[in-house]
């Protein structure tokens, strides 16, 4: 086989001008050349017609197009006729009756277990794979080699991509980076032996390669994270150099394929990083995406310009508008992150059409290779390249496998190099790769599906987007920008979740280890109590608070309360109950408010803090600040809310119910939510009028400490808010006990919850009233695995559930209840997964398991460690012996076979230890889920529509989550609580939290004055 020769970058300085008036007309000349061909080429006679037209009928409704693809995600996992039926079944339930007449009376013709079953199932999976392979090229490496030949005989060159999106352990990115090089060598002799077609094998310089692979960076290691860049360009960079070694060697070409935003910057610097290494500087045959979608595309170019001109080859540029347009927008929506893409059409149209213009004008350094099935957009770029005097071979045009066959052979007849993108693997992981593809097939701003069908206006569609814009913009005149406050009446805009912390943005990371620095400098100081705004000394009673992840260090001395100090602080508080209930609610919402912006301010501050006081890894620490920061503009306007009273007037009568504080509120939170916690069951009560003494965790005293300095700072007055660190079993003790107490917090163990409710019930003499009691009291939680479930997500959403945080949460999952048929599949993929996961000191980003809290809390997980051996299978134990004297680590572990009735299964543990409990059916996977005495998180990973709906019915717990994570309730839109002993009281982040500060007064006033009232006279 020929080698490629190497090529050079051109200057990027002279460039031909344009007459745009020229290239637009000559756009629509090629773009109508190109619609004759490829109408001409269509019709009822060809196959393709007739697969347009079977997508048509069955995918036109949006509910049914949905439905459908959701059978199609679901279909490899199903082993039986009966599942493939039921499922086909419950998705058209869905759908409403809106399912084709057809598919309606292939099922109703095909009742369970009988022979027709059989026959939909074999029909269904028939019509699946079919559709499959239209997409994909093959599931080996002579299938591929096949499909590569077939398109070499329609004059197509190919780029071979391997399919698999997520990999989630390291021997899947071990198969991975292995199929990679397999597939290299196995194409490259039986290409090299074929006769040369130029059109596809030779650019203007010469030879170019034959074999071409397109891969992916994230499915080079798990640990593709921006968050600690650095270790992830050096994972991929060991598994990604043997692949680029192999082609040099062999003379094929690799493209870095571009995925979703959140990688996007880590995979700029991971290709320029590795190719500008001494070995592969020189090499011209490789390349990476350009996504026009995206605003900063034009940046995205001249950054790589400029590289490519200090590397000094250059390199491809597969310029595409993007794949992952819906989930970019979804998920920023979700997270309140502003989108990384256009949201208009025309603007992803028109920043291709600039691009493709930048990469003409620069093709000697950055080869241009135009990725579309719009014949607009292809049509400008020929029209570019033909203005600027290139040669046709200096660009190449590329589609997808099974899309377009049409535009292929039209774009050949022109004379261009075309590429096709073939995607090769099996259908499992296949699936993914195929509903992304039927659904841009079938999008309602796809060009695609636009030109489809003979009617469709041309004109319109070569129409410049640019003209699209303004014409759009005519058409719907600037709206007025909308207010950001929607209720006229209320002082606040409508309550938003604060968004947690973009890591993939490099700023942020820096800001992060820069207050990492900042803090680190102010460890060890000596902080005092807080009593009606006084500091307090405790001579010669201190409470260490030390770093878990380095445990000799200590973070800082506190004060250390006993029981003349609560008595003091109680004296205190006691006199501010009318002051403080006097103040005007919205005042009180204000000031919360103000809290909120001081913390916004301060947040990576913050969560360094949390970092060395708790050992919480980045991304927890900050969802911790963003939800402390929820909780005071939350309650803020739930305060507002209440305030108003209700009013029921009758003729004759006023009728108005008053919320009015409780009185004095002590809050005993604890330490694993260091700042969320303490700040919502603080700011609640606060908010809602009632004096708060806090007492905080003996491990988090410190950022408690935080808080209350930024209550006081934003306008809470001195004798409304005490700090009180202390042990328990004194101070603690004292405030639960005295009878000047209204209302008790707590969040916390079961034991300590129900001993605080027992003792609150009290009333000594002198105390009249009844203590009010919340108390959230832990979980023993499950997540129960359908023999359907989407293992990829199954699999991290339960290593996430489990061991995020250590397991130190009371949400964590500490359960998994797998149904028979897919138990010994989840749990191989999720010990492989888990042997991944990375342990170590919270303050370095890569950590995803840090230490738990301290030594008492690591001789009890131990303790449970040792049990498991005898309660269940150990099949990991991840080892920390490395780290184990530095802080207090302990090895995630995962025990398979569990009784439902062991004590590893039933008690909560509080660290990383995972039951995997093995169950027939639903019934009795739902039987084991709800046989604890606890109801507090619980999950499902499913694609059963009805087991989805039974599970909502049946499984008992105060959040239930299904097909995502169990932790990370979020402020209002997640209230957060749970019941049986895992708490009393209202749900946190919700709308009757306030209700439980709050006594609510009934006022009636009879306004009749003999035989008239005020009310009436003024009505006539
Ligand atoms: C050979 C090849 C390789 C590819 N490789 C990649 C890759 O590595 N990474 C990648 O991300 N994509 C890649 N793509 C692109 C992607 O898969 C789609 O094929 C492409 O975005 C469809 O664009 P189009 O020009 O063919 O169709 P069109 O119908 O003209 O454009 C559809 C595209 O417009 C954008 N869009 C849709 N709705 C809106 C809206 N409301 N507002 C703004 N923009 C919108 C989306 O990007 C959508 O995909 C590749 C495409 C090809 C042909």
């Amino acid at each position: 086989m020929a080698t490629a020769s190497p090529r050079r970058p051109g200057s990027a300085g002279a460039v031909a001008a344009v007459d745009p008036g020229a290239v637009e007309r000559r756009t629509l000349e090629i773009g109508r050349e190109l619609f004759a061909r490829v109408r001409g080429a269509s019709g009822p006679l060809r196959r393709s017609w007739w697969e347009n037209q079977f997508m048509d009928w069955t995918l036109d409704d949006p509910e049914v197009r949905a439905q459908l693809f959701r059978f199609i995600d679901v279909l490899p996992a199903l082993r039986s006729p009966e599942a493939i039926r039921r499922h086909l079944a419950e998705y058209l339930a869905e759908a409403d009756g809106r399912a084709p007449w057809w598919l309606r009376t292939a099922l109703a013709w095909s009742p369970p277990g009988t022979d027709r079953e059989r026959w939909l199932a074999a029909s269904a999976t028939w019509a699946a794979e079919t559709m499959a392979h239209k997409f994909i090229a093959g599931a080996t490496p002579d299938e591929a080699l096949e499909t590569v030949l077939k398109l070499r005989s329609r004059r197509l060159a190919f780029t071979a991509d391997l399919l698999g999106e997520a990999v989630i352990s390291e021997a899947e990115a071990d198969v991975y980076q292995q199929t990679c090089l397999d597939l290299i060598r196995g194409l490259a002799a039986p290409l090299a032996a074929q006769p040369e077609i130029p059109l596809i094998d030779r650019d203007q310089n010469g030879p170019i390669p034959r074999v071409n692979l397109s891969l992916k960076l994230s499915s080079l290691t798990t640990h593709f994270d921006p968050i600690h860049a650095e270790r992830s360009i050096d994972e991929v960079g060991v598994r990604l150099r043997p692949i680029l070694r192999t082609a040099r060697d062999l003379g094929a070409y690799i493209h870095v394929d571009m995925e979703q935003y959140h990688y996007r910057a880590l995979s700029y610097e991971l290709f320029k990083r590795v190719l500008a290494e001494p070995e592969f500087r020189d090499w011209p045959d490789v390349g990476i995406v350009v996504q026009a979608y995206q605003p900063d595309a034009e940046d995205e170019l001249r950054d790589l310009l400029n590289w490519v001109e200090t590397r000094g080859a250059p390199i491809t540029i597969r310029l595409v508008k993007g794949a992952y347009w819906d989930s970019e927008v979804l998920t920023a929506r979700g997270l309140g992150w502003p989108e990384p893409v256009h949201l208009q059409k025309w603007r992803s149209d028109a920043s291709y059409e600039r691009c493709t213009r930048f990469l003409m004008e620069h093709h000697q350094a950055l080869h241009p290779a135009i990725a579309s099935h719009n014949i607009r957009s292809l049509a400008h770029a020929i029209a570019t390249a033909e203005a600027l005097g290139l040669p046709k071979a200096a660009i190449e045009l590329q589609t997808l496998h099974g899309m377009g066959d049409a535009i292929q052979d039209a774009l050949v007849g022109l004379g261009f190099r075309t590429r096709v993108y073939t995607p090769y693997g099996a259908m499992l992981p296949g699936m993914a790769y195929l509903v992304r593809r039927l659904l841009e097939n079938t999008s309602n701003d796809s060009f695609l599906k636009a030109s489809a069908g003979a009617g469709a206006p041309i004109d319109e569609l070569l129409r410049n987007p640019e003209e699209t814009g303004a014409m759009l913009a005519r058409s719907r005149p600037q709206a007025p920008a909308p207010s950001s406050d929607s209720s006229p009446s209320s002082p606040l805009p409508p309550f938003r979740n604060e968004p947690i912390t973009d890591f993939a943005k490099a700023e942020n990371r820096r800001a992060m280890a820069e207050a990492l620095r900042k803090v680190e400098r102010e460890l060890g100081q000596t902080y005092s109590l807080i009593i009606n705004g006084r500091d307090v000394e405790t001579p010669g009673r201190w409470i260490d608070s030390h770093d878990p992840s380095q445990s000799s260090r200590i973070v800082g001395r506190v004060a250390s309360a006993g029981a003349e100090h609560a008595d003091a602080a109680l004296e205190s508080a006691r006199a501010a109950v009318s002051t403080w209930g006097a103040v005007a609610p919205e005042d009180r919402a204000a000031i919360m408010v103000r809290a909120a912006a001081i913390m916004r301010g301060r947040r990576f501050e913050l969560s360094a803090w949390e970092v060395f006081e708790c050992g919480k890894p980045w991304r927890e620490a900050d969802a911790d600040v963003c939800e402390a920061i929820d909780f005071c503009e939350f309650y803020a306007r739930e305060m507002i809310r209440l305030a108003v009273p209700r009013v029921r007037d009758a003729p004759g009568e006023t009728n108005r119910c008053e919320p009015l504080p409780r009185g004095v509120a002590v809050v005993i939170p604890p330490w694993n939510f260091p700042l969320a916690i303490p700040c919502g069951t603080t700011v609640a009560p606060l908010v809602a009028g009632n004096p708060v003494i806090l007492k905080p965790a003996e491990q988090s005293p410190i950022i408690a400490r935080k808080l209350v300095e930024i209550l006081h700072e934003a306008g809470v007055p001195a004798d409304a808010l005490h700090y009180l660190p202390g042990p328990g079993e004194e101070v603690g003790q004292a405030l639960v006990n005295d009878p000047r107490v209204d209302v008790i917090s707590f969040t916390g163990s079961r034991d300590v919850g129900l001993l605080i409710n027992r003792q609150a019930a009290e009333t000594p003499p002198g105390q009249n009233h009844v203590k009010r009691v919340l108390a959230e009291m832990g979980g023993k939680n499950a997540i129960i695995i359908d023999d359907d479930a989407d293992l990829d997500e199954a699999v991290v959403g339960v290593l996430a559930s489990a061991f995020g945080y250590a397991g130190q949460k009371c949400s964590a999952c500490s359960r998994v209840v797998v149904l028979e048929g897919i138990y010994d599949a989840f749990l191989a993929r999720l010990v492989e997964s888990a042997k991944a996961l990375k342990i170590g000191p919270a303050a370095d980003p890569e950590t995803f398991v840090g230490p738990v809290i301290n030594a008492e809390a690591r001789k009890r997980i131990l303790e449970y460690k040792t049990l498991a051996q005898s309660e269940g299978r150990v099949v990991l134990d991840l080892d920390v012996s490395s780290i184990a004297d530095q802080g207090f680590y302990v090895g995630p572990m995962i025990v398979a076979d569990a009784r439902p009735t062991a004590r590893i299964a039933r008690e909560e543990i509080f660290g990383p230890l995972l039951s995997v409990i093995k169950a027939r059916d639903l019934t009795e996977a739902l039987a084991i889920a709800n046989g604890v005495s606890y109801a507090l998180t619980g999950g499902l990973y499913s694609r059963s529509p009805e087991n989805i709906a039974r599970v909502r019915r049946e499984f008992r717990v105060g959040n239930l989550y299904i097909n995502r994570t169990i932790t990370g309730a979020l402020v209002d839109r997640q209230p957060f609580g749970g019941f049986k002993l895992s708490g009393v009281g209202a749900k946190a982040g919700g709308s009757d939290y306030l209700h439980e500060f709050l006594l609510v007064r009934s006022i009636t006033e009879n306004t009749m004055r003999r035989g008239f009232s005020p009310e009436e006279m003024a009505g006539i």
